[in-house]
């Protein structure tokens, strides 16, 4: 056996949330699978997405898709960066974001075998990405006349979607339905939250990324409220139990002080695998089906556990940092980020196993 450090990934889990969003949209999908598809494996879980779109952002992560053979469409979210790229977006077929001038010319300097789908994205209150409104009839025109363009889908990004109370998600849809309407372009302005809790935002494709992985994406309702399922279990074991006597301290910088005899068990995972180096003492860890506590410092490559919860530790015992029995939404919140950044940030090191 090695290392017992992995992440479980439930194939069925990812298709449920799938269909969740689907029960809330009926248009098309637009998967967003980018950074390997939130950390979850960018092929297998593109596979298992019954939607009819996929959206990463960069041309290496399309090219893995395709050579992974998946057929779909798949949106690059930043467009190229390079006129080069176009090369290769012409030969795997890939829609691509424009966002800016540049990006407009190259394309009309391009010649392809195929023309392109190109998504025409501007600003609607966000300031991240894409033209301003007054840009957006002159760069459509150019767009509509190119010959290596064969279709323009209208898209904005919203930026306070996972807040129910913010005005600003109605004042980019306002702002986004008076721009658009006066085209017969396709439609996009919603992610996640959007997909779920912003209906009026939904048009002809929404694109929703952390939802389909199980994690909420927005503050007043839990993954488990929303229907949503885990996709992730992120696991170790107890690789050592330690014996401390009150005033013994734990880890670097003896940053934790027991203040009674207690066992205490190390865990094989750590910052070198992602997991939070910044999560605190405190911070919920499940060991055997029971929550425990974090404590100490985060090492690269163990964490320590208080152990008195558990009637008999041994060495062995099953780990779940986060995933099917403590939500990844709740070790985000000790953790003071969230979940996009916990699931994105587990590396290399830690084996992927599909069930
Ligand atoms: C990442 C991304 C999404 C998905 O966002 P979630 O909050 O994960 O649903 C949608 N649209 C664009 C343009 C994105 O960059």
């Amino acid at each position: 056996m090695s290392r017992p450090t992995v992440a479980e990934i439930r194939i069925a889990a990812l298709k449920h949330n799938c269909s969740v969003i689907k029960q809330h949209h009926g248009g098309k999908v637009l998967g967003v699978v980018k950074a390997n598809a939130y950390g979850h494996g960018l092929v297998d879980c593109a596979k298992a997405l019954d939607v009819d779109g996929l959206a990463v952002a960069c041309i290496e992560e399309a090219v893995h898709l395709r050579e992974g053979g998946v057929r779909a469409p798949i949106v690059l979210l930043e467009g190229v960066f390079d006129p080069k790229e176009l090369t290769l977006v012409g030969r795997h077929e890939l829609d691509i974001v424009i966002h800016r001038e540049e990006q407009v010319t190259w394309l009309e300097q391009a010649s392809l075998l195929l023309p392109l789908r190109v998504w025409l994205k501007f600003n609607t209150g966000m300031h991240r990405l894409g033209f301003s409104i007054d840009q957006l009839e002159a760069m459509n025109a150019r767009l509509q006349a190119c010959s290596s363009v064969k279709q323009v889908v209208l898209m904005s990004h919203l930026a306070c979607a996972d807040d129910p109370e913010s005005p600003m998600t109605d004042q980019q849809l306002a702002v986004f339905s008076s721009a658009t309407e006066a085209y017969e372009c396709e439609r996009s302005l919603a992610n996640s939250a959007a997909s779920l809790a912003w209906p009026k935002t939904h048009f002809d494709w929404v694109r929703p990324g952390i939802a389909l992985y199980g994690s909420t994406p927005v503050l007043d309702k839990s993954a488990a409220q929303l229907g949503l399922q885990p996709v992730m279990t992120l696991k170790s074991q107890i690789i050592g139990i330690q014996s401390c006597k009150a005033g013994d301290s734990v880890g670097y910088g003896a940053d934790f002080r027991a203040t009674k005899d207690m066992l205490v068990g190390t865990v094989a995972i750590g910052y070198a695998d992602g997991y939070p180096r910044h999560a605190p003492s405190g911070t919920p860890v499940m060991v055997d089906g029971v929550e425990c506590k974090l404590i100490g410092r985060v090492s690269m490559d163990m964490i320590s556990v208080d152990l008195s919860p558990i009637a008999n530790p041994i060495e062995g015992m099953g780990v779940e940092l986060w995933g099917e029995n403590l939500s990844v939404d709740t070790v985000a919140q000790h953790a003071n980020t969230i979940s996009y950044e916990l699931l994105t940030q587990i590396n290399q090191r830690v084996p992927r196993r599909y069930i």
